[in-house]
Formats: structure tokens, sequence, C-alpha cells
């Protein structure tokens, strides 16, 4: 009886033993295990909030759950994980701006927090160059996973800070893109876009002349009809903020000392635009 007790013992010990070692690789292996702050970051939540900036591409952290998604080290550091110099522009901006930024942390090959969860794209299982094989034949499961983990919280946190908004607010989104795409070399430099609400995108460009000789394109190289106007519309346009995309060349962005210079153009043109629209922007 005492042996086989003491067998008994033993043996719950062992699945005790088991349960912890299976909790803890849980945790590493479990993408819930990610918190909310290590999905997005508030910089400056504390700034004047009549100017949000946003910047959903800011990083290409692949939470470790992940194991790269099955990548090697020049594709997770390319622009197809991130907008490259993007985060440099916002957080130069924001302190030019004393505007709070929102910036998500979580590479957007994981999930593009710029996208809606029924996008194709939103998690990618081909990107322009490779194909990304943590992507591929994903679970509906797996998907929800996904969406739940990123892309809630950062919509959540982006709401939050919104939330306490003057209703002359504007909403800008700063993102940077690549200069050859497919092969082919890519002239605008500066790309001003919008989504359902154009008006600061088309006051920005009535002025463009005045602050840059940098070729400016509205809705270059990306436009509404590539599904990029998701956060200006359901966070900007349905709120009745007055809103804009602000894409950059990433090539004219990849030093700090260019990155603060690109900022400060932005700055005195985003002032001028919002002055421009004058009583318009309270809608
Ligand atoms: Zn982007």
């Amino acid at each position: 009886m005492l042996i086989a007790s003491e067998e008994n013992f033993s043996e719950t010990i062992l699945t005790a033993a088991v349960l912890v070692k299976n909790y803890f690789q849980m945790l590493l292996d479990e993408p819930n295990a990610l918190t909310p702050d290590q999905v997005v970051a508030v910089h400056n939540e504390a700034g004047d909030h009549r100017l949000v900036l946003v910047c959903e591409h800011a990083s290409n952290w692949i939470p470790p759950a992940y194991r790269a998604l099955g990548l090697d080290e020049a594709a997770r550091r390319s622009h197809a994980a991130w907008d490259p110099g993007a985060l440099g522009v916002a957080e130069a901006l924001n302190r030019t701006l004393n505007a709070p930024l929102v910036a998500g942390c979580v590479s957007r090959l994981v999930y593009d927090c710029n996208r809606p969860p029924e996008a194709e794209d939103a998690v990618p299982a081909v990107s322009e160059a490779f194909a990304v094989p943590g992507n591929t034949g994903l679970t509906d499961e797996a998907r929800a996973d996904r969406v739940e983990m990123v892309y809630r919280p950062f919509r959540q946190r982006l709401e939050q800070v919104l939330n306490d908004t003057p209703e002359d607010t504007v909403l800008v989104t700063v993102h940077s893109f690549t200069p050859i795409y497919h092969g082919r070399q890519r002239t605008t430099e500066i790309g001003i876009l919008h989504g359902d609400d154009p008006r600061l995108a088309e006051a920005m460009m009535a002025i463009a002349g005045q602050f840059t000789r940098r070729r400016v394109r509205l809705n270059d190289p990306y436009g509404p009809e590539d599904g990029v106007a998701h956060t200006l519309n359901l966070h900007g346009s349905r709120n009745g903020l007055a809103n804009v995309m602000i894409e950059v060349r990433n090539d004219l962005i990849d030093k700090q000392s260019r990155q603060t210079e690109m900022a400060d153009l932005f700055a005195g043109w985003l002032r001028a635009a919002i002055a421009r629209l004058g009583s318009e922007i309270r809608s």
C-alpha cells in the first residue's frame, strides 16, 4: 500500500511538473501571452490632442512565438516587415508639434494594423519579393488570434487616445515606401493620401509648392483603392475628424538627421494646411 501510494505521489509530482512545464511552454508559444503594451505604444499622451499622430508600421519586431515567421534576417529587416524611417519622422513630428503619437510595436507581417480583419493582406502569405512561411495555410483560429492579439489592442488604444480630443482634432498617419518596387524605380518622393475625407490632403496639396521642391503626388504610390485608408476612415472620417496619410520614400529618411528635417517640413506644412481649412475642419 505504502509503495503504491508512493508511486501515486511520484506520478502526481511528475504530472504536476509536466503541467508546469507545459504552462511555461504555452506562455512562450502562445501568442495571447503578449500584452497590449508589447503591441502598441503611445508617446506623449499628455500632449496637445488637437493633432494625433499614428505610425502603424513603426516596428519590424516579430514576437518569438512566431519563430520569425520562417523568414531570414534580410527579409525581416526589409520594408516588407515595416516602414523604415517612419517612426523617426513621427517621433520628431510629435516632439515639434507636442502631439500624441500612437505607434505599432509588431511587424506588419504578423498583422498589418492598417488593414481590417477581413482584408486578405492583413496577414500576408506573400510579400513583394518572398513568401512568408509562417503565414501560409493559417487556420481561421490562428488568424483570429492575430486579430485579437495585435489588431484589437492597437485599435482600442488609438480609440482611447482619440476619446479625449477636441472636435477640431486632425488625425495624421505617417508611413514610408520603398524606392524600388517590383524592380521599378518610384519617382514620387512624398505621397499625400486620403480616404473618405479628402479635405486635409487637398489642403496640403494646394500649398505643397510653398514648402518643398520634392515630387509630391496625391494618392501615390498608393491610394484608397489599395485599402490603405483603413485607419483614416475608421478613426478619422467616421468621427468627423479631418485626416491625412503621409507617405515618404524611405531613402529620403534613412538617417536621423534626415528624419528630423522631413519632420520639420511636415510640421510647418501641416500647420499651414490646418489653418487653411480653418472653420471647415469642424464638421
Ligand atoms: Zn506603411
